[in-house]
């Protein structure tokens, strides 16, 4: 595992459409680096199966695709940060995806002193995400991510990272869903790649190739950011 040589916890945000990589690209991160991965479609997902107020609220909103309240998320994603754990250094992956998400992370770090190293922008077209997404499953076990055509386990049926051998898919992830979940990704997430930009901590990274390409490129851009 690398060192991480910062002052205080790193706070990395991964940006970009469904399917662009992020949850992938935020696990081997989390290994490489020692960081947390933070996934407010994970918390949720746990909030629906658990049955909880925000979950019973986020359930339906989710299978349309469309964005969760502001007001949810937030609260959601401050609770998890509040966690000792996060003390390590946090890659948020999904999360912010409106302008207001962003401006109640920036208030939430300011009270503990700690500020974004850095926004990371996964560069993909929106053609490609639909085959991407529409063929993505998980292990049941350890949720280590296949795809039937990218990514397929070593021996069929049995999990590479921990022998699982029940997988499962999204509810989400299917082709009308997919395309209502970009609709939202363009009208209200990709403007925060402005508002990064002008925060001064954007960086790009062209997330159209392999997995193990675009981590090398990705960890190379955190090492970075980190040192
Ligand atoms: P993801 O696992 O990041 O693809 O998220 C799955 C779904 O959870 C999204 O399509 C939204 O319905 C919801 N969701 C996840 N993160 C957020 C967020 N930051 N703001 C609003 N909705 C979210």
């Amino acid at each position: 595992m690398d060192a991480a040589v910062t002052t205080s916890p790193a706070v990395l945000i991964l940006l970009g459409p469904p399917g662009a990589g992020k949850g992938t690209q935020a696990r081997m991160l989390e290994d490489k680096f020692g960081l947390v991965q933070l996934s407010t479609g994970d918390l949720l997902r746990e909030a629906v199966a658990a049955g909880t107020e925000a979950g019973k609220a986020a359930k339906a909103v989710m299978e349309a695709g469309d964005l969760v309240s502001d007001e949810i998320v937030i609260a959601i994603l401050r609770d998890r940060m509040a966690k000792p754990d996060c003390q390590k250094g946090v890659i948020l992956d999904g999360f912010p995806r409106t302008t207001v998400q962003a401006k109640a992370l920036d208030g939430l770090l300011a009270t503990s002193d700690q500020k974004i190293s850095a926004a990371i922008s996964l560069e993909v077209q929106d053609a490609e995400m639909v085959a991407r997404i529409s063929g993505r499953y998980t292990c049941a076990m350890c949720g280590e991510g296949y795809h039937d055509t990218f990514k397929v386990p070593a021996v069929e049926g049995k999990c590479d990272n921990c022998g699982g051998t029940e997988f499962k898919r999204r509810a989400d992830d299917n082709a009308e869903t997919v395309a209502s979940r970009l609709t939202a990704y363009h009208a209200q997430t990709a403007p925060l790649i402005d508002y990064y930009q002008a925060q001064g901590v954007l960086q790009g990274i062209d997330a159209m190739g392999q997995i193990d390409a675009i981590a090398n490129d990705l960890q190379g851009l955190v090492r970075g950011v980190m040192s």
